[in-house]
């Protein structure tokens, strides 16, 4: 069979992989993007932070994003048993974009490849990765092409960025199981017919709701441009296992346990059967190897519940594109003092924030009545996604801030 070669060969056309080939094609490489489905295709993570913004503005992208319509989002608001409280984003104490959107995964990601492809990337659609062997001088893998044949690719480089799929991880045996329990989502796009003006609603928020009775279960409601919502479930395993019947119904009914989330989507179509993933956290032994990284989803995933994975996967290929320059100048490149470090540090932010919201403290603080108004600029940078910020004490000293405050915030 035939073997091609490119300079970087990157496994997978979503947030991470189109970036990671706008980026390196600004640095004149040559790139081939191999993505299994065709596009588009349905994809979860349908909120993102603004810091996501300067990744994109960076790669070149911003523009298309913008015009492609998608609904403008300032914030985040909260909801639990009657109480509300909402951050507006461009009340944050880190610099940088206040703003974004949430978006329909299927546009947002194939507008992104297809951006990626007219800065001279090639993508091909409905080629599939089936195996890899990292052992040689250069990377090289097997490819199955949409006609069914196989063929090899050989590269300087290799980006997995093949998302939950996580190509590398499971063929190198890289895994190591997440600490978190196993939760799962079950999720759907409703037409929301949600009154403009509705009370405790503002379409560009996104709307988390924590359930009354349960403080680790929590329900999005995300809305979109076009009048519909993304409304899904979060909650343990066992948990979901217990609501019988389809997708929908188990969602609807445990959308019935919470009353102003009932109310507020009492006139909502369920147009579209909902789905269920369970087990979607996941960590690695190491986000790099010889001539390897591990982009986004591909390496570690935390938690939805901050919507952190497309800007952690925005701020992976930016930091590997980084390294590349360097190395393909020449460089010898530390990759865990370039790469695998200062990507995790951002990651360990938001888990000591994720960690804190199933315990319950952040909730305690989010609610709280007298809050300290630049304090609360410093916990709105990392909803905003700055968890890379290291002038934010939340960031360089998370886990003790967070533990002082919440300790506060519980008298
Ligand atoms: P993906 O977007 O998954 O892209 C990977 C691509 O690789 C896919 O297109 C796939 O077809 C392709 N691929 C797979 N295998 C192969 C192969 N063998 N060969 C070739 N191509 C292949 N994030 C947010 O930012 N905001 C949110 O609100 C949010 N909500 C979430 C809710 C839930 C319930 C979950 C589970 C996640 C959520 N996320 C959210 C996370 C978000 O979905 C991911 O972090 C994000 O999609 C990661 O992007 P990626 O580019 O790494 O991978």
């Amino acid at each position: 069979s035939r073997i091609e070669s490119t300079h970087v060969l990157i496994i997978g056309a979503g947030p991470a992989g189109s970036v990671a080939a706008a980026l390196l094609r600004q640095q004149g490489r040559q790139v081939l993007m191999l993505e299994k489905q065709q596009f588009p295709r349905f994809s979860i993570g349908e909120s993102l932070l603004p810091q996501s913004m300067q990744f994109l503005e960076q790669a070149g992208l911003l523009q298309a994003v913008v015009e492609a319509g998608f609904q403008y989002k300032n914030g985040a608001a909260f909801a639990c048993d009657g109480r509300h409280t909402a951050f507006d984003f461009r009340n944050k104490s880190s610099a940088g974009w206040g703003t974004t959107y949430q978006v329909q995964r299927a546009d947002f990601d194939h507008v992104l490849a297809l951006e990626a492809e007219r800065a001279g990337a090639e993508l091909r659609f409905q080629h599939e990765v089936l195996a890899v062997d990292v052992t040689g001088d250069k990377p090289q893998v097997t490819v199955r092409s949409p006609e069914g044949e196989t063929y090899q690719v050989q590269a300087d480089f290799l980006l997995d960025a093949s998302g939950f799929a996580r190509i590398l991880p499971r063929l190198l045996d890289l895994e190591r199981p997440s600490r978190f329990p196993v939760r799962g989502a079950i999720f759907t796009h409703v037409r929301d017919g949600i009154a403009p003006g509705s009370a405790g609603f503002d379409r560009n928020k996104i709307l988390i709701t924590v359930h009354p009775r349960h403080q680790d279960v929590w329900y999005w409601t995300i809305p979109f441009s076009n009048g519909n919502c993304s409304l899904g479930v979060v909650a343990e395993q066992a948990f979901l296992a217990r609501y019988e019947g389809s997708e929908t119904e188990r969602l609807q009914a445990i959308v019935g346990e919470d009353p102003g989330l009932s109310r507020l989507l009492a006139n909502a179509e369920w147009h579209t059967p909902a789905r269920q993933i369970v087990g979607y956290s996941a960590n690695v032994d190491s986000l790099w190897g010889r001539n390897y990284a591990l982009l986004g989803n591909a390496g570690e995933f935390l938690d939805p519940v901050f919507s952190s994975g497309v800007t952690i996967a925005f701020k992976s290929a930016s930091l590997a594109a980084a390294c590349l320059e360097r190395q393909f100048a020449g460089e010898t490149i530390d990759w865990e003092a370039s790469y695998g470090a200062p990507l995790r540090k951002g990651v360990d932010t938001f888990r000591v924030f994720v960690e804190s919201w199933y315990a319950g403290g952040f909730q305690k603080i989010i609610f709280h009545e007298n809050q300290n108004p630049a304090i609360r600029e410093m916990i709105c940078s990392i909803l905003a996604g700055y968890a890379w910020d290291l002038s934010n004490p939340y960031v360089a000293d998370a886990k003790r801030r967070l533990g002082v405050l919440e300790q506060l915030c519980a008298e």
